[in-house]
Parts: structure tokens; sequence; C-alpha cells
């Protein structure tokens, strides 16, 4: 259920306006829910119940540290894929033996810190990982718990840039190549198999892709049952996808639903990796229009967010949502929301019917997920603040970044000609 909804025509986060956040904090800015973060994460918790489960958050989607912070008190797992997201589920009061290491390119010092505080498993993701991961957990006297990626050479049916489960994307052991992994892992000394795993895409609406998936990875581990290398845990990756505009993506309990059966009579822990479908739609990115601009074919309300601050529409010509804070009841008029960079990519949407005037507030929906993160400081805009909505509450998460954190680490050359 979505936490952002009008009252007498007013855009509310919660019990919060969002024009009033707007006042006290200022725009362009991040707002999430609480409510809505928490119970995305209880809905598949308990989907999963009949069945020894793990709920591994992936981090990359939204990392700030008051939203992992939440999760681990819920006693989510987390999915990372680089030492900074280490840190921050540490920081953050994560358990580090509920946390998965993902990544096709894990550094050696990335290994250590990660044996060091004891994370749940590796997702290891090419044999050369493997060799490199025995012998730094060699010279550290312990043994790395691991769970090979394979790459089940399913076709998610997703975009082409966040489809990751065919054999021409860098993820993963081919599928015909994982046995014979597993057997040169079985001999490693300091590597301890203890799992399985895939991640076949972001924004999956449908299950056939992670039934298929599931159905090649278990025949897999049949296979490696008769070589005598039996398993503890299988993770199908995260990739629900969420509704931006008309998608209808199966509920927590269609997938717990199409899952949990393949897996009844095996004693295998099932994790799952979910991001987008825990923060996407519990995060809105809220901006003020600056100008309006028209000519003859074309009308622009420009804004004061970016490309930068929200980069989905421009890299993968995403849709999202844009509504007005306040409805009136003027008429509507098609225009480009476009913003300040110097980029003709630099679009939030494109064709929308908008009532809007210069001061108006705006919010592009479904931004929790993969908006923060990959967001930049492209033409030289500090990154924006983040706010987490609870109740009637307003707690600011993130505060926007100041001119001088923008050349924070800069230095000129020494003086002279
Ligand atoms: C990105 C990623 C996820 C999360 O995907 P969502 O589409 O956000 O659910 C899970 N696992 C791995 C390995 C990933 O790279």
């Amino acid at each position: 259920m979505t936490q952002f909804s009008y009252k007498n025509d007013e855009l509310f986060a919660e019990a919060v306006s969002l024009s009033s956040i707007a006042e006290t904090v200022g725009t362009p800015c991040y707002v999430y829910s609480r409510q809505e973060i928490e119970s995305n994460w209880l809905a598949y918790d308990q989907a999963l119940s009949a069945h020894d489960h793990l709920v591994c958050y992936a981090v990359k989607a939204n990392s700030n540290i008051a939203v992992i912070n939440l999760l681990a008190r819920l006693g989510s797992g987390f999915d990372i894929v680089s030492i900074g997201e280490l840190e921050r589920v540490i920081r953050a009061g994560g358990d580090p033996a509920k946390i998965v290491f993902a990544g096709v390119a894990k550094r050696e010092d990335e290994m250590r810190r990660a044996l060091e505080v004891g994370i749940r498993c590796f997702n290891v993701e090419s044999e050369q990982e493997l060799e490199r991961l025995d012998q730094v957990a060699g010279d550290m006297n312990l043994k790395a718990p691991v769970s090979i990626r394979v790459n089940p050479d399913v076709d998610a049916g997703t975009h082409p840039y966040i489809s990751t489960g065919l054999k021409e994307n860098k993820f993963g052991i081919a599928m015909d190549q994982a046995r014979a992994v597993y057997q040169r892992a079985a001999k490693m000394k300091n590597i301890e198999i203890i799992g399985v795993g895939c991640h076949i895409g972001s924004q999956l609406t449908d299950m056939t892709p992670f039934v298929d998936a599931l159905k090649r990875i278990l025949n897999l581990a049949d296979q490696l049952e008769s070589d005598g290398i039996s398993l503890q845990q299988i993770d199908i990756g995260g990739g629900l996808g969420i509704r931006y505009e008309d998608e209808t993506p199966p509920t927590h309990q269609e997938y717990a639903d199409a899952i949990l059966p393949l897996l009844a009579d095996r004693n295998l822990t099932l994790l799952i990796e979910p991001g987008k479908s825990i923060v996407g739609n519990a995060g809105v990115l809220l901006t003020k229009v600056e100008y309006l601009k028209s000519n003859d074919v074309k009308s622009f309300a420009i804004v004061d967010a970016a490309m930068n601050d929200l980069m989905r529409p421009s890299l993968y010509d995403a849709w999202q949502e844009i509504q007005p804070v306040s409805i009136t009841n003027a008429e509507d008029q098609n225009y480009d929301v476009v913003g300040p960079v110097c980029e003709t990519g630099d679009f939030l949407g494109r064709n929308r019917q908008l009532t809007v005037q210069p001061d108006d507030l705006l919010v592009v929906r479904s931004a929790g997920a993969y908006g923060f993160t990959m967001s930049s400081t492209y033409n030289s805009r500090p990154r924006i603040a983040e706010v987490m909505v609870d109740g009637d509450q307003t707690h600011l998460i993130r505060r926007r970044e100041t001119i001088d954190e923008l050349m924070t680490g800069e230095s000129l050359l020494p003086p002279g000609k």
C-alpha cells in the first residue's frame, strides 16, 4: 500500500505534507516512507515463512544508513557489492553473519575485510576469484564460506542493461562450467562450499524466468550431490519488479507460491536479495519548477532536479510518474520535465500532462531505488538531501551536500609559472 497519497488535493508522505518538507528541507530532495519500506520487507519475510529463509536486502538500491538500520532492526540480511557497502551495513548495525557479498571484481582488501568481520558468504563469480579467495583466506588461516553464482542463461525479459542472467552477460559462471568449478573448489583448502546462487536481472514482472532459473540451479545441486558436494543454501537473487506505470508484477505471495513448492522437500535455506521492490515505491524525488518555456513545438517545465540526481530516465529511458504536490483545477498542458544539466538527455519525464506554474512543487514517484545511490555531482551540483518520514515525524537522514564538500579532496598544483 502506498504511503504517498493526496489529502484535500495535497500530497502527503504518511502524515506529513510534501510542501512542508520542501519548506523545511528545501528542494530538490528525496523523501522516503519508513512504513512502506518496512512493510515491503515484512511482506517477503511473511510470504516465505513456511520455509527456512533469509531476506537479504540489496544495499545498492538505497544505501542510506538509516534505511539499512531500519531493515537491520527487522532482522534483515544484506546483499553487498563493495567494501563501501560492507562498512555501511556494519555501521548501521547489520549483522555481518547475514551479509552476502556479490560482484565480479572483488579486490583482495575487500575479501580480507569481509573475512575479518565474518560475513555469511561470498557469492563467487569466476574461477580466478575463487583462487584469490582461497589464497587470501589461507593467509588469514580461515576458511571462506562460498556460494557460486551461476549464470542460468535465462532471459529475464527486462531492459538489456538490467538483464544479468544471459551467457553474454559478465555475471556468474556459465552453467556448463559450474560443476567442474565446484569440484575444484571442493579441493581448495581454504574454501568452504555452502551454496549456489543466481541473479537474473531487475524489474522482472513475470515469475517464469525466476522459476526457470531455480529449476536449472536445483538440477545443478542434484548433480553436485552425486559428486559428493552437498549444499546448505540456495540464493535466487533479487529482481521482483514494481509498478512504475501500469506493470503488474507478482505479489510477494505469488512469488513465494511459485518458488517454495520447488524447495519443499529440500534441506536448503532460501536466500533472496530484493532491492527495488523494498524501497522503489517507498520514495519520491521532490522538486520545484523554476521556469516554464514554450516554442511552437514543445513546452518545457524546467525543474531544480536533474539527471545527476535521478539517472534512471536518462540511463534506461525509464518512465516514472510525475505528479503535482498540490492539485489545482486549471487546465493541464503537455510538458517535457527537464533539469538544469547541460545535456539533451537531461529529462525526468517527457510528454506529461501537467498543470504547473513557476515555484510549484512536483514529485517523481518510484524514486526510492536506484535514485540517490546512482546520483552524481555532474555539473558541480551538490548531492541532494534525503528525508525519512515516520508517521507525523520527519527525519533528515542525509543533509544536502555543501559547496565546500563538493571540492573536498581536490588540490591545486604548487604555485609557480
Ligand atoms: C542489483 C542486485 C540485486 C537487487 O536487484 P533488484 O532488482 O533491486 O531487486 C540483487 N542481487 C544482486 C547480485 C544484484 O546485483
